[in-house]
């Protein structure tokens, strides 16, 4: 059994957001495109309390915080309840079957789609082995979605052209990108996987 997560396509990761990935709206097309495709369709909402510990300007105690980056390197972003947080309205968000809040622990950054939002039991529960994943950012949310699925032993596959990078530093999109092979995942354009599931 196969699902489609799209991790985080929200507002504030796009032109006009908070935390704005460059045409992180592009990716609409390509997710719209393969919803029909998939019998399960996942959706995540990055969905963080005000004084969340990734935020700029926020005190935290480094003895609690549990993230893999330091704390308060973030502007504010995707605070629960604001237009930031809402889904990019270009989403056909109507087809999505299940939506899955996480980063409300203000102690972690909350980066996968797999922390403390529940879908690991939902794809347990699904019979699923294989996810197909799109969504923002590259080398954060979705990155840390691919990995830890692989952790879970399911099979990636990215859908490449349905992610972007924040690339706080040259290179670091391609970096995630390796990192994402080299832990197993593999990658297809999402024209090929239309194609390929129309097909079977
Ligand atoms: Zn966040």
């Amino acid at each position: 059994m196969d699902a489609l997560l799209v991790v985080d396509f929200q507002n504030d990761f796009c032109p006009g957001g908070a935390l704005p990935v460059a045409e992180g709206n592009r990716i609409a097309a390509a997710i719209n495109d393969l919803l029909d495709s998939f019998d399960l369709v996942v959706g995540t909402r990055d969905w963080h309390p005000t004084d969340h510990g990734s935020f700029v300007g926020v005190d935290v105690d480094p003895e609690k915080w549990e993230g893999t980056d330091p704390p308060a390197i973030w502007p504010v972003h995707c605070v629960q309840g604001t237009w930031g947080a809402e889904l990019h309205p270009d989403l056909d968000a109507d087809k999505l079957d299940v939506l899955l809040d996480k980063g409300m622990d203000r102690w972690s950054q909350g980066y996968s789609g797999f922390h403390d939002s529940g879908l690991e039991e939902l794809l347990r529960e699904h019979g699923v082995d294989r996810v197909f994943i799109a969504g923002l950012t590259t080398e954060y949310c979705v990155k840390n979605t691919v990995l830890d699925a692989r952790r879970l032993g399911l099979d990636v596959v990215v859908v490449e052209d349905a992610i972007r990078p924040v690339e706080v530093q040259p290179g670091d999109a391609e970096r995630a990108i390796a990192e994402m092979k080299a832990a197993g995942a593999s990658s297809a354009r999402s024209a090929e996987i239309k194609k390929e599931r129309a097909a079977a």
